[in-house]
């Protein structure tokens, strides 16, 4: 039988990430190294922080870092070894936590950046967990779903030695999904020789999944656009507009979501580029047409726009669900939002944040923004761990709770030291880090 072809990219729940974004054009030649975007901003919180040398000097650098190499054969018959990574950043807070990408342009200071933002992530929303991020360098779009399955379980035996509930909970990032999880949560149990649902959050519900995982992300992405919209009297819900670079398990939620509550969602995009109708978007047809057609190109009645041009627009949300460095020193200054929500890891590069902070545009980085899917994946880990499974209501209900509480939380440190709500959201993540790094002294 011929092997099935993976899912469309439009179709998949990736995470943090929508679709393969590694196609988006870049707004800037120049390129932009992630791990050390996350440092200078890590440098600033640091400083602001009077951060203990010893402290600082610990927290600089990820605990691990394994490179496994991975043979795997193709349906051709071949065999093709493939290049992964697990880093482990931080562990000081809990199990180390993080998703696990499939892309062509994955490399070790992605990884290393992803794994830190992990861990000022779990910090930033409070969660009992480290950081970690892993990675494998493959195309995924040009695999086919038994090929994907191959990769997932040689990729889950390399680094078995190193996962385990107690140890590190994977969950799905770009190009990975549920099914992927599925996977790993199988090969790993198979290793073990029982079932071990909470070695992996991101499962599918009934084989350990959490309902609600799925669209936490997108949710949490509009529950803290709400709390900003009012605490900085922006604009009410019903009369802001928002632009939503990305269209997948993020942008795509997110933007059903603004829409369904009344915001008016003027732009979205997929790695081809976007529609833009000033008036408002009817997104449940958008979503359909994307179901459909797999791109949001030739929706009736919306204005094609790049990737890039989208980012322009006038509106008061932007919103990018894509991928690392979309806004940077060359764009930023014609970014027209007024408000910026990371549903992305590393959207904006370093070098467009003090562009951004002189145009008075607030963001509400990453590490706060984007955090509902890891927030939920803690609430599987936990319900895995009881036996004891939730209604969505009570996931939601208890995301929006932690969501806001973090977005307050950002909000009182940028009050007290002055700073940027992204230095804030670092400045909170490392404290935090931090006092558990000191509270638990050194071993040996
Ligand atoms: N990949 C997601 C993120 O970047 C989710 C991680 C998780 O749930 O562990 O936050």
């Amino acid at each position: 039988m011929a092997a099935k072809k993976a899912p469309k990219s439009s179709q998949r729940h990736e995470d943090a990430h929508d679709t393969s974004a590694e196609y988006l054009e870049a707004p800037s030649p120049a390129k932009h190294n992630p791990f050390e975007s996350m440092l200078a901003r890590f440098d600033k919180a640091a400083e602001k922080l009077q951060l203990d040398p010893d402290v600082y000097r610990i927290l600089r650098q990820p605990d691990r870092e394994l490179t496994v190499s991975l043979p795997v054969r193709m349906d051709s018959g071949r065999i093709e070894v493939f290049t992964g990574y697990r880093v482990q950043h931080n562990i000081a807070r809990g199990p180390y936590k993080g998703g696990i990408r499939y892309a062509p342009d994955v490399s070790i200071d992605e990884v290393r950046a992803l794994a830190a933002w992990m861990t000022w992530k779990c910090a930033v929303v409070d969660v009992p967990f480290g950081g970690a991020k892993g990675g494998v360098i493959c195309d995924p779009l040009k695999m086919s779903a038994t090929e994907l399955e191959r990769l997932t379980r040689r990729y889950t035996a390399a680094i078995a030695d190193i996962i385990g509930p107690d140890r590190d909970v994977p969950a799905p990032d770009m190009n990975t999904n549920e099914q992927t999880m599925a996977w790993l949560m199988d090969t790993y149990s198979m290793t073990k020789r029982y079932t071990v649902t909470a070695v992996v959050t991101g499962k599918p519900v009934g084989l350990g999944g959490s309902k609600g995982r799925r669209t936490a992300t997108g949710f949490g992405v509009e529950f803290v656009t709400r709390e900003a919209l009012a605490h900085w009297k922006i604009a009410k819900p019903q009369k802001a507009t928002v632009v939503v670079q990305g269209s997948g398990n993020v942008g795509g939620i997110a933007a059903e979501r603004f829409a369904a509550l009344g915001y008016k969602v003027v732009a979205i995009s997929d790695v081809n580029g976007g529609i833009y109708n000033p008036k408002g978007l009817d997104m449940a047809k958008v979503m359909a047409h994307l179901a459909s057609k797999r791109t949001v190109a030739g929706f009736g009645g919306a204005q094609a726009v790049t990737n890039s041009q989208l980012l322009e627009l006038p509106c008061d949300v932007l919103v990018p669900a894509a991928k690392e460095d979309q806004i940077t020193a060359v764009n930023a200054d014609r970014i027209q939002a007024k408000l910026i929500v990371e549903g992305a890891n590393g959207p904006t590069a370093a070098d467009a944040d003090a562009i951004l902070d002189r145009k008075g545009v607030i963001v509400l980085p990453d590490i706060l923004a984007n955090a509902g899917g890891v927030t939920v994946s803690y609430f599987e880990w936990v319900q895995d761990r009881q036996g004891y499974f939730w209604e969505e209501d009570e996931v939601n209900t208890k995301l929006a709770k932690m969501m806001k509480a973090a977005f307050y939380d950002v909000v009182a440190y940028q009050d007290r030291y002055k700073v940027s709500t992204r230095i804030a959201a670092y400045m909170l993540g490392v404290d935090r880090t931090a006092r558990f790094t000191r509270l638990r002294g050194l071993y040996a």
